[in-house]
């Protein structure tokens, strides 16, 4: 910078002038935070929120078919089943199905790899709890997760996760492929 430059901007204030012209600007400006909780934002189709597991309208229960495929891919490795096979039938039942929210990463592995697109991470993320258990969702709460969110949601629903973009269709599970709004 030139000396005579340099005088120039000393003499006449230029740089305090710019930040004034900037203040200025930005006084009439549109703000771009908002008054939350008053005031909220439209979170952005498949926002990773809280674990619920799908209430299935015509059955009224979880369509879990117990296949291990979200428990093996969490990275977390926070999602416990317990399987055991019906002594008649040899149909496979699950008798536990938990997932210890502390621990998630909310990754969304889990509710993409679902054949049957029974665990969904909802667009609910105004939660909080006073201990460690509250946060750690059985079957019953995770179905009650569900009922929670869907009531707030237009019918029907379908999270994008559970049809992931740049997966060609024909290389996805036969039920997802299939698979419409609940
Ligand atoms: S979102 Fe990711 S880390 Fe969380 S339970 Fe699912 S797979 Fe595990
Ligand atoms: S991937 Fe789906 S069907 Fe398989 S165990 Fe997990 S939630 Fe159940």
């Amino acid at each position: 910078m030139s000396q005579r430059s340099s005088l120039f901007k000393t003499v006449f204030l230029t740089e305090i002038l710019k930040g004034l012209s900037l203040t200025l600007r930005k006084l009439f400006a549109k703000p771009v935070t908002v008054q939350y909780p008053e005031e909220k934002k439209p979170l952005a189709p498949g926002f990773r929120g809280r674990h619920a597991l799908v209430r299935d309208p015509e059955t009224g229960k979880d369509r879990c078919v117990g296949c291990y495929r979200c428990a093996q891919v969490c990275p977390a490795q926070c999602i416990y089943i317990e399987t055991e096979r019906d002594p008649e039938t040899r149909a496979r039942i699950v008798k536990r199905y938990d997932i210890d929210a502390l621990r998630c990463i909310f990754c969304g592995y889990c509710e993409e790899v679902c054949p049957v697109n029974a665990l969904v991470l909802t667009e609910f993320f105004e939660y909080s709890a006073y201990s460690r258990e509250d946060l750690y969702f059985t079957r019953e709460k995770l179905l009650s997760n569900w009922d929670e969110f869907i009531v707030t949601q237009k019918r029907p629903y379908f999270n994008p996760f559970w049809k992931p973009r740049g997966i060609p269709e024909k290389r996805l599970p036969a039920p997802k492929r299939k698979a419409e709004g609940i």
